[in-house]
């Protein structure tokens, strides 16, 4: 079998590479496909909206998003005309557990959530990159995620801040909220702390423990 000549650096576009991604996740998966996006920022759901027009996309609602983020959301949604799917916890469990058992509140709000939005589906695309933290520097692009059954896909993982700052100057993308209150990463309201300038974009999460992850995530 012939062997692909690796392509001239001068001709890689990691901007035109994820959209190259996400069709070929459409067109190899189909409605097989979960797209998840935590609208922190706009990017990943404009981005899987443009290359593939209608996708569904998955909000997993711990029931401890910030306001702002819900509005967030529902604003990007009407202006880009996105199909959102909001995927929500088990109605009855105990409010106070991020308090004394943040893993299991973790399990319980998003894993479980996670899984029930993959239940029917062959791939999971998020919008994790390699900048994010130091424990997401050699994230895959695609990989077979063997604990939840599926090929997980991160069509931006190789994305920079320039990168994102380009994409969202191009298609005119709102900031978040809170991303001028510093808040560069953002989760849920109990665990997530505005950073210092210079500091680890994900610092603020979970920032009085040595949790760094939600368990969605094994990178
Ligand atoms: S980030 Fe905090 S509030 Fe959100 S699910 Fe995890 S422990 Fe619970």
């Amino acid at each position: 079998m012939a062997v692909a000549e690796p392509r001239p650096a001068e001709t890689i576009d990691p901007i035109t590479d994820a959209i190259g991604v996400l069709q070929w996740a459409h067109r190899r998966f189909g409605d097989r496909l979960c797209v998840t996006a935590s609208f922190g920022d706009g990017v990943l759901a404009h981005l899987a909206n443009a290359a593939v027009p209608g996708v569904e996309i998955t909000l997993l609602d711990t029931g401890y998003l910030f306001a702002e983020t819900e509005w967030y959301a529902d604003d990007l949604a009407h202006r880009f005309d996105l199909n959102v799917r909001v995927i929500r916890p088990d109605a009855d469990l105990d409010r106070n557990v991020w308090q004394t058992d943040p893993d299991a509140c973790c399990a319980a709000r998003k894993v479980e959530p996670l899984q029930r939005a993959l239940r029917d589906r062959d791939a999971w695309v998020t919008g994790l990159r390699r900048s994010d933290s130091e424990s997401r520097r050699r994230a895959p692009f695609v990989h077979d995620d063997l604990l939840k059954g599926v090929v997980k896909i991160n069509p931006i993982a190789a994305w920079t801040d320039d990168h994102v700052a380009a994409y969202v100057e191009r298609h005119e993308i709102p900031d978040h909220p809170l991303a001028d209150r510093g808040y560069p990463s953002i989760g849920c309201w109990p665990c997530t702390r505005p950073v210092a300038e210079g500091d680890d974009q994900r610092a603020g999460r979970w920032a009085d423990s040595d949790k760094t992850e939600c368990g969605l995530h094994q990178v």
